[in-house]
């Protein structure tokens, strides 16, 4: 039997250039080798999104974008997170073993918190509903962008707590992540994460940006007064993550790709990281056009996605309750 692989994107927006090179890009390898279930996150969207059209429309983009990048409804398994209620429901068990202390320490809680009078508690119970959506379906290896790191880490915690209080019941999940490209920054400002819910996208380049608004956002990337072509995120972030991007989407290591540049000047990076983000992004533009023309297909895909795994998230839940000691 194959190991399980379990990851998710919310449709809090469009994917970026982010998502791709530092999650999807590994998630291609990845579904050739393992039971593979890749999650339309919606439910985690609530958190933050609230306006029902825009969330309707991301839902379809983002599952429009998993297929037309190729993950493969024949190799793996595609759904929308809602289609499931065991996702909620064990996230309110989990949320009864997790201590306010340890959620509270979530950093991409703040961050997203931070400058806003009202957040949700859903956005609160964000880490415990993660944990849940791997915890389900016995994950072994959840493919995930560096920022990820602290909630897959409080994911494998409340399965360890789990595990010793009511007996051997969740898998430990681990982190996989990019040797290069783990998280890529904002073009504007190399120090910040690009994120697919920003209100400016004009760092951020979308998987669905035309090709002209790709060109102009990598010429007017962020570099510094220095002329050197190499990887060194702490003093060089802007050079380092247009270095990052072309390593990975030209299946380069580092070292090969300082060597190309070796002796050239910003321009010609610029340069040839917007033919490597075209080269790979324009394919999946005309895929991605395909879908989203044709809705009933991401359905029909979902409802079979969904079908596949279900009967397995009820079971685990069932299984959770009778240890907690709950009757029916
Ligand atoms: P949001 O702003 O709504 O949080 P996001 O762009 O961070 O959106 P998520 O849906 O939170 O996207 O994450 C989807 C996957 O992409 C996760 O595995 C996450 O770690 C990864 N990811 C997100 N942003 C980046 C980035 N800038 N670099 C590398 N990986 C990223
Ligand atoms: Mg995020």
């Amino acid at each position: 039997m194959k190991d399980k692989l379990y990851t998710a994107a919310k449709p809090t927006g469009r994917l970026t250039l982010g998502n791709y090179v530092g999650a999807v890009d590994n998630w291609l390898k990845m579904q050739e080798e393992y039971d593979s279930i890749f999650c339309v996150a919606d439910l985690h969207s609530l958190t933050v999104l609230v306006d029902p059209k825009e969330l309707k429309d991301n839902s379809y983009a983002v599952m429009a974008n998993y297929l037309a990048c190729g993950l493969d409804p024949k190799k793996c398994t595609l759904y929308f997170q809602s289609q499931i209620p065991a996702h909620p429901e064990l996230c309110w068990l989990l949320d009864c073993i997790t201590s306010m202390g340890e959620a509270s320490r979530m950093t991409a809680y703040k961050e997203k918190a931070q400058n806003k009078n009202n957040v949700s508690v859903g956005l609160f119970n964000y880490p415990m509903l993660m944990a849940a959506d791997i915890l389900l379906y016995d994950a072994k290896y959840v493919p995930i962008g560096e920022d990820q790191r602290q909630h897959l880490e409080l994911a494998r915690n409340l399965a360890i707590r789990f595990n010793n209080k009511y007996g051997e019941t969740f898998v430990v999940p681990q982190g996989v992540y990019q040797k290069v490209g783990a998280k890529i920054y904002n073009l504007q400002n190399p120090l910040k994460k690009m994120s697919k819910s920003d209100f400016d996208n004009s760092g951020n380049i979308l998987l669905e940006d035309s090709l002209d608004e790709i060109k102009k956002k990598i010429k007017r990337a962020v570099t510094d007064s220095d002329s050197k072509i190499i990887y060194d995120p702490e003093n060089k972030p802007g050079v380092s993550n247009l270095l990052s991007i072309y390593s990975v989407l030209t299946k380069q290591n580092m070292k090969s790709c300082e060597a190309f540049f070796e002796g050239k000047n910003y321009g010609a990076l610029k340069n040839e990281v917007t033919n490597a983000v075209i080269s790979v992004i324009e394919p999946i533009q005309e895929k991605f056009k395909f879908y989203m023309n044709n809705k009933d297909e991401i359905e029909n895909i979902a409802k079979e996605g969904a079908e596949k795994i279900r009967a397995q998230a009820e079971k685990k839940v069932k299984l959770v309750k009778e240890k907690m000691g709950l009757l029916f």
